[in-house]
């Protein structure tokens, strides 16, 4: 844009050039006179000047915020609404007010927060604005007139003709409020409803002027009760479309003639002087017309804050459902309350009461008879998760059998173990005390043997009762010159109780008075028969003493091994099973552990049993420190949060949070297997799992105070077997019941029976701790007789039919509603509602099915007595004539004995 004169410049921008030429001496500019011509550079020093001097009022306006003060109000009532189930609910509404208070000089207490808010928005948007475009002509006129002052209050001389037009007579205290109300009367265009935004923008001018005039505040505070007035005086065309009040016209009462004299100037030069920003003021007025729309839009929602709505449909939720719950969970889980799911379960036929733990199954059909969707959860998720990923994949390859060594006392159990030990292990201590650690590799020139060093049954047994099959080979250690004793027939129990193969070894061949053939006649004689006599057990014949046979035995042991293909994964994470463990005083928790797939490291994370733990230290049998060990070598680890049990499965897992949520998990969990476990074999259950064909077999665990008694009740017990139910004696012995009694009885699911003998401390304490059903008797036909009344519980019982009633048909007529319907008279028992029926005609069945309905009168009954008639319609049959006979069964189940 070429240069232009000053009077065609304030032509452009509609400006009196009076004024013009004011702000651009303000701007410090030199062009003095209308011709002069103004550049563009000097067009944008004015332009920034002017921008500077608006940016001041700004900066003020936001420091003469006025105070506030916002109040709140908390209401809550109670609403009664229906739920779901028709059922009266209370639901709690709460109603929250806020209310912001603005305090002002002399001025009413604004109760509008919304308008409040604009307050303080407003500095904002005039600061925004470009001072090239003035909003609209008031305001521009009201910032002219300040820079006028500003300049020119020590000197007077830059007014110019039009100021002096503009105000005459005016002295610097009243140049304040004619602006002020002129400001006012503008914002008062923009926004009608935000009366605030008026009397705060006004104010902010107010105060401005105030200072610049350095007048007292008391002048401030008088002039400050104006602003209300002003925006009744505001013109009406500008107050914009919405504008209905016609404050501007209509003198104000008590007004100073003068004022209004002035005021009307005032709006007369607004009219014509600015009227060249009407396009940026239409903007404005569009804009603020949108505002007050906003504001009646959001104002109905205010009521709806914390207001209650009530639902149109049933909510269906989705409820996840663990393994088992209380009715009272479920019920939370639905929303809903518990007498109502009391009660739906008790229409579907269920008794249950609060706490009552119910199944998922159940759990599951009930939420979906209740509306809603199940969502059956795994409980052990994760622990099926991580122990599946723990699972080895890869090659696999053979591995060392892990051998348990049995037998009756004092036949050469440890002497065995020492020998090997002694002989074949590496490295084995001086004086032969080695590390104790439950278990051992032996290195031969055909494999690796791994002997776990816990002779007796007990141990074995309390493995296998916790689930874990370590043993791959029991020996069985019979001495030569002793014969089979009550413990080698023991031994021999839980091997086959535990379907692992036997080998024999007998030992003390050293001895003179030693018979081995003795000893495998009798071995026979409790099946055990020898390979060479066309069994298939191996024998050997070994001395602990002299270690005869001992390479012999080990390479038996490794032929069986080769014949029972045992393979292992030896690489990946490690899996294994706790052998033996302890609480040691300086080192914490011990564990022994066998390893039996993958490779156990130091510093993995292992889960056992309900234990976890990072692998602290890890020592093999000789003590010795190792960093890592493979498939069937026993070692002693350190670290575990607790003891686990013997017989605890280990592995390895990646993520020690997850491990700590699974033992976590285990634990609680563990008392519910014992409760499972503690109605498995009770003897009074046996009957009831037998029903749902869980059991068919009746494990018995014999003890008895002789010989005598123990066969006289063996076969006594054995014979109440019949084709349906089997007494199985899983292990019979002469003398007290031991823990190792327990330990089987826990194992093979059994019931252990006393006769004439009674159990020692430890086996009690673990009958206690495993809730082992315990017997004891003095009389054999006693026993016989509980066994005999367990197994007859546990014959399945018969199913007979029983004719309850009859009922001659009469009468028959058609009803609309029901169908055909018989008119009958019960001559016989009673007619039941839901029992199955016969029709007979002439004593011959024409029809099987079941009623449709049973009415007595006009009401419907469950049961209809002999003697009293009744309307029957029978189910799909529509057949029924005069004469006809209507026989109602029942069908029995019968407990049967033997
Ligand atoms: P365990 O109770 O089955 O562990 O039997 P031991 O290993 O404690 O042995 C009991 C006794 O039998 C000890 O005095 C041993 O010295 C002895 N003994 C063990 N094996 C032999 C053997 O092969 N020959 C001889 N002569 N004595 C043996």
């Amino acid at each position: 844009m070429a240069e232009v004169t000053i009077r065609q410049f304030a032509d452009d921008v509609k400006i009196p050039i009076g004024r013009l030429l004011a702000q651009l001496g303000d701007a410090g500019l030199s062009a003095k006179r209308a011709d002069d011509k103004i550049s563009e550079t000097e067009k944008r020093r004015l332009l920034s000047h002017m921008r500077k001097v608006h940016g001041k009022d700004t900066d003020k306006s936001v420091n003469q915020s006025p105070n506030k003060i916002t109040l709140k109000r908390k209401v809550v009532s109670e609403l009664k609404v229906p739920n779901s189930q028709g059922r009266a609910k209370t639901v709690q509404v709460e109603v929250r007010k806020k209310r912001t208070y603005v305090k002002k000089h002399r001025e009413p207490v604004n109760k509008e927060p919304v308008a409040q808010r604009k307050v303080e928005k407003e500095p904002d948007r005039q600061q925004r604005r470009p001072e090239g475009t003035p909003a609209n002509a008031t305001e521009q006129k009201a910032r002219r007139e300040r820079n006028s002052r500003d300049t020119g209050r020590g000197r007077r001389s830059p007014k110019t003709e039009a100021e002096k037009q503009q105000q005459p007579n005016r002295g610097a205290v009243r140049t304040n409020r004619p602006d002020s109300d002129n400001k006012s009367g503008a914002s008062a265009v923009r926004n009608k409803n935000s009366e605030t935004t008026e009397k705060s923008s006004e104010r902010t001018t107010t105060v401005k002027d105030s200072a610049a005039t350095q007048k007292p505040r008391k002048r401030y505070t008088n002039d400050a009760k104006r602003p209300g007035e002003a925006v009744r005086q505001a013109p009406k065309h500008r107050r914009g479309v919405n504008e209905k009040k016609s404050g501007e016209e209509r003198p104000k009462e008590g007004e100073n003639p003068a004022r209004k004299r002035r005021r009307r100037r005032r709006k007369k030069e607004t009219d014509t002087g600015y009227s060249g920003t009407k396009n940026q003021t239409a903007k404005r007025q569009e804009e603020e017309q949108k505002k007050p729309k906003n504001k009646q839009k959001r104002a109905p929602e205010k009521p709806q804050h914390g207001a209650f709505s009530r639902p149109t449909s049933p909510i269906v939720r989705e409820v996840s459902l663990p393994e088992s719950l209380t009715v009272m969970e479920l019920a939370q889980k639905m929303s809903v309350k518990s007498a109502v799911l009391i009660k739906t379960m008790m229409k579907m036929g269920t008794m249950v009461t609060i706490n009552q733990r119910i199944d998922q199954e159940t759990a599951a059909i009930i939420v979906e008879e209740m509306g809603h969707t199940p969502k059956l959860l795994q409980e052990n998720a994760i622990e099926s998760g991580l122990i599946q990923t723990g699972q080895q994949i890869g090659e696999r390859v053979p591995r060392a059998p892990v051998v348990t060594i049995m037998g009756h006392v004092d036949h050469g159990k440890t002497s065995l173990l020492d020998y090997i030990r002694r002989t074949k292990v590496a490295d084995g201590e001086a004086g032969g005390i080695t590390q104790h650690i439950g278990a051992y590799h032996v290195d031969t020139p055909k494999g690796t043997v791994s002997f776990l060093d816990t002779p007796g049954h007990a141990a074995f047994t309390a493995m296998r009762a916790r689930g874990a099959k370590v043993t791959d080979i029991v020996v069985l250690v019979v001495a030569a010159d002793d014969g089979v004793m009550p413990q080698t027939n023991e031994a021999i129990q839980h091997a086959k109780a535990a379907e692992v193969p036997l080998l024999v070894a007998i030992n003390k061949i050293d001895k003179p008075e030693a018979d081995p053939e003795r000893v495998k006649q009798e071995l026979v004689a409790k099946e055990v028969v020898p390979e060479d006599w066309g069994g298939d057990t191996m024998f050997v014949q070994v001395s602990a003493k002299t270690g005869e046979g001992i390479d012999e035995l080990l390479d038996s042991i490794l032929l069986q091994a080769e014949v029972l293909e045992l393979t292992t994964v030896a690489e990946g994470t490690a899996t294994g099973v706790i052998v033996e463990s302890r609480l040691d005083k300086g080192r914490g928790a011990v564990a022994s552990l066998l390893v039996q797939s993958g490779q156990l490291k130091k510093g993995d994370i292992l889960l056992a049993g309900k234990e976890y733990g990072r692998v602290r230290a890890m020592l093999d049998e000789t003590g010795k420190h190792i960093k890592e060990a493979g498939p069937s070598i026993p070692v002693e680890v350190l670290g575990l949060s607790g003891v686990p049990s013997a017989g605890d499965e280990a592995i390895v897992v990646s993520d020690e949070r997850k491990a700590r949520e699974i033992a976590l998990f285990r634990q609680g969990k563990y008392r519910e297997v014992r409760l499972a476990r503690q109605q498995a074999i009770n003897l009074e259950n046996m009957f009831s799992q037998f029903q749902t064909g869980q059991i068919n077999t009746l494990n018995i665990v014999l003890k008895a105070d002789v010989d005598g008694s123990v066969e006289a009740l063996r076969e006594a017990l054995v014979k109440l077997s019949n084709d349906e139910v089997k007494v199985k004696i899983v292990a019979s012995g002469v003398g007290g019941i031991s823990e190792s009694d327990v330990n089987l009885a826990v194992a093979s699911n059994a019931i252990l029976m006393g006769f004439n003998v009674r159990a020692n401390v430890n086996a009690k304490n673990l009958i206690d701790e495993e809730k082992i059903d315990l017997h004891y008797y003095s009389v054999i036909y006693e026993a016989i007789d509980e066994v005999k009344k367990a197994l007859s519980g546990m014959l399945a019982p018969e199913i007979r039919e029983e004719i309850i009633g009859l009922a001659e048909v009469r009468e028959v007529f058609r009803s609309p509603k029901f169908g055909l319907v018989a008119g009958c008279l019960v001559i016989d028992g009673l007619v039941k509602r839901h029992s199955p029926i016969r029709v007979l005609r002439d004593n011959v069945v024409i029809f099987e099915g079941e009623l449709d309905s049973l009415r007595r009168f006009k009401d419907d009954a469950l049961e209809v007595k002999a003697g009293i008639e009744c309307g029957i319609g029978v189910k799909n049959y529509s057949d029924v004539k005069v004469n006809d006979q209507i026989e109602i069964y029942e069908k029995r189940t019968i407990a049967r004995t033997i």
